[in-house]
């Protein structure tokens, strides 16, 4: 059977563990060997016990846990070859050929560059004498498919990465339990969201829980919103409402690119509506608890998917991503999705929001 190993890198998501039970089991069935590579990259550079072989118990128990049970890091040792290079001989020498990879763009980009250099490496190895002759010719190509674990749902070519239906339900859990508390004393609740160049989790948290006014990355506040703010905020309350909510995404700024903060918010309501006012910044909580029935589903189907792919690979198989289209896994190219993703990232960085909403609604 093939070698495939499965890894999480970068900032860690709820279905994160489904996927990785998913990859073991459907990578088994199918009588591969299936191995785990911990903390990212890192583990993977060091090899040793950070690579081992997994089996069908070891996925056991994970599907209800946030997180990812095989760990995460960023590690600069593979941004260098030496690090790649190190990697590859630990890859070759458990006769490992596939990649299944869960993280963000960056995670992705890395594994797509170990594919463009694994010929490269090998040769390096071959010169070395740390792999022969047999083994070059072996295991001369690399495969490789990715997954999005992040909570911003932030990647281009997927309709939802894994993680962020289950932020969202922490976030909506947190605004309900304080909309109790602000209805009891008539106050107004600032909460600040995570998504620094993606709105989606400010934006559809706002629409699940009747907030008053939400600030997200792509569409810069007027730059008179403080006025515009306040003359809704004040309409709401003469019309009965006893309370009011914010959201405010971390990414967000006015027209001229100022950061628009939740302290700052909180400052514009009590000077003007003299509101008693709160701020709630939700942070990593985001990130925590169970993943909801979407994730864990999400993620069972993608790595199913993921196996598959690699399964029907060859030596010409590009490397892919396995994302949701509609109701669908499929498998995109994996290099397209990031660039485009990059390109709105970059269009976001440079103000271009127009252009950024554009490509990420084209995509
Ligand atoms: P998140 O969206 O949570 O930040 P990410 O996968 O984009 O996830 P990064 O920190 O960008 O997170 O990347 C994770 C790891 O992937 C890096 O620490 C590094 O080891 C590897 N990596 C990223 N970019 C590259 C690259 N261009 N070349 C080699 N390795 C890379």
């Amino acid at each position: 059977g093939k070698g495939i190993a499965v890894f999480t890198s970068g900032g860690d998501s709820q279905g994160m563990n489904a996927a990785v039970r998913a990859v073991v089991r459907m990578g088994i069935y199918l009588g591969c060997k299936v191995y785990f590579i911990k903390e990212g990259y890192q583990g993977m550079v060091d090899g040793g016990e950070n690579m081992v072989e997994a089996n069908w118990s070891s996925v056991s128990c994970i599907i209800h846990k946030g997180g990812t049970i095989i760990g995460s890091a960023r590690c600069q040792d593979f941004r260098e070859r030496q690090g790649r290079l190190k990697a590859a001989k630990n890859l070759v020498d458990r006769g490992i050929t596939n990649l299944v990879v869960i993280g963000g763009d960056g995670s992705l980009t890395g594994a797509d560059l170990f594919r463009q250099e694994w010929s490269s490496l090998l040769d390096e190895l071959l010169a070395m004498k740390q792999i022969n002759a047999e083994q070059r010719q072996k295991y001369r190509s690399l495969h490789i498919a990715g997954m999005v674990g992040s909570i911003d749902n932030d990647f281009c070519g997927t309709d939802m990465t894994i993680g962020t239906d289950s932020a969202l339900h922490r976030i909506i859990e947190a605004i309900d339990a304080i909309v109790c508390t602000a209805y009891s004393h008539q106050r107004t609740f600032i909460m600040e969201v995570m998504g620094r160049h993606c709105g989606y989790l400010a934006l559809v948290a706002a629409g699940a829980s009747e907030a008053d006014y939400v600030f997200i990355p792509e569409d810069p506040a007027p730059l008179d919103w403080q006025v515009k703010m306040c003359k809704k905020l004040s309409q709401e309350r003469n019309s009965g409402q006893r309370l009011n909510i914010i959201i405010v995404s971390e990414g967000a700024t006015d027209r001229n690119g100022q950061p628009i903060t939740a302290e700052q918010v909180k400052k514009v309501i009590v000077d003007n509506l003299n509101q008693d006012t709160r701020v709630t910044v939700l942070g990593h909580v985001q990130r925590g608890g169970s993943p909801s029935a979407f994730d864990r589903i999400l993620g069972c189907r993608m790595g199913a998917e993921a196996v598959m792919a690699l399964m029907e690979a060859d030596d010409n198989t590009e490397p892919c991503v396995v994302t949701l289209d509609g109701n669908q896994a499929i498998r995109l190219p994996l290099m397209e999705c990031v660039k485009k993703t990059k390109a709105v990232a970059d269009a976001m960085h440079s103000k271009n929001f127009e252009l950024a909403v554009e490509l990420r609604g084209k995509s």
